[in-house]
């Protein structure tokens, strides 16, 4: 699903380059859930941000299903990502002034879905997040593990193939980390939809098959755990 090859990225300053990430070679096969880890200011953040078509790395080769990234033009990769990418952050980035619902169908909009179908999508989601009271509520009404579910649902409402997330437990108290993460197993295992997360948490590290250790820009350590 995802390949990289020889993946660069570095900021030029006065003709001093400074690395953020080298030499980044790996793949990630449709319905893996894998963590990647390591030290603050590792490239943890920027090589995700890259897989998410949010960065363009400096050198190297990205295909994502089967489709050169790189040398794509900026509409075909944003019509690309929003066909097959749910992308999660970690402080939720949902819109303070638009409901839970309006966030949840914002995605839908950009990929002009009629209506009756946003509408069903919407409340189908809803339902299962058990958030059908809360859908005219405003993002600051909720708690963060609510907010976060929205993140979640805003991602997963355009039925991405993958989902990216961002230490998308890094604001949360660690029951609501758990709810998150045993939901993002379950997309995992029953509905294969792959999953990459950058966390800090070796608990949370533990709910995938896979974990990507990043030092110094470089992968240190690849580890398929079952
Ligand atoms: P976090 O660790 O919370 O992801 P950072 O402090 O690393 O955030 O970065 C915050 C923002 O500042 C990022 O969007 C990044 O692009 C920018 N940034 C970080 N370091 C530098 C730097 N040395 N020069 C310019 N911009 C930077
Ligand atoms: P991590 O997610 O592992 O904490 P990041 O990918 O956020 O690491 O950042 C890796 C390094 O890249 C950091 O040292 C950060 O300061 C630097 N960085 C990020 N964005 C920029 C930028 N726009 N310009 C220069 N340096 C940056």
């Amino acid at each position: 699903m995802i390949e990289l090859k020889n993946i660069e990225k570095y900021y030029a300053n006065k003709g001093v380059k400074s690395y953020i990430l080298r030499h980044v070679t790996t793949s990630i096969k449709q319905g893996e859930f894998v963590s990647i880890m390591g030290p603050s200011g590792a490239g943890k953040s920027t090589l995700l941000n890259i897989l998410g078509m949010l960065e363009e790395p400096t050198y190297g080769e990205y295909h994502f299903m089967g489709e050169d990234v790189t040398a794509m033009k900026e509409r075909q990769r944003i019509e690309l990502y929003r066909n097959h990418i749910g992308f999660v952050f970690q402080a939720y980035h949902l819109i303070d002034e638009m409901t839970v619902a309006e966030n949840i169908e914002a995605p839908l909009l950009y990929k002009k879905i009629p209506g009756a179908e946003r509408k069903s999508r919407i409340a189908d989601i809803l339902d299962r997040f058990n958030m059908v009271a809360k859908k005219d509520l405003f993002p600051n009404q909720l708690s963060g593990g609510q907010q976060q579910l929205v993140g979640i649902a805003r991602a997963l409402v355009a039925q991405p193939s993958i989902i990216l997330a961002d230490e998308p437990t890094g604001n949360l108290q660690s029951a609501q980390a758990e709810q998150i993460m045993d939901l993002f197993k379950k997309l995992n295992q029953e509905e294969n939809i792959t999953i990459l997360q950058v966390t800090h948490s070796e608990k949370n590290a533990q709910y995938g098959n896979r974990i990507l250790t990043i030092e110094d820009g470089v992968i240190k350590e690849d580890v398929t755990v079952k």
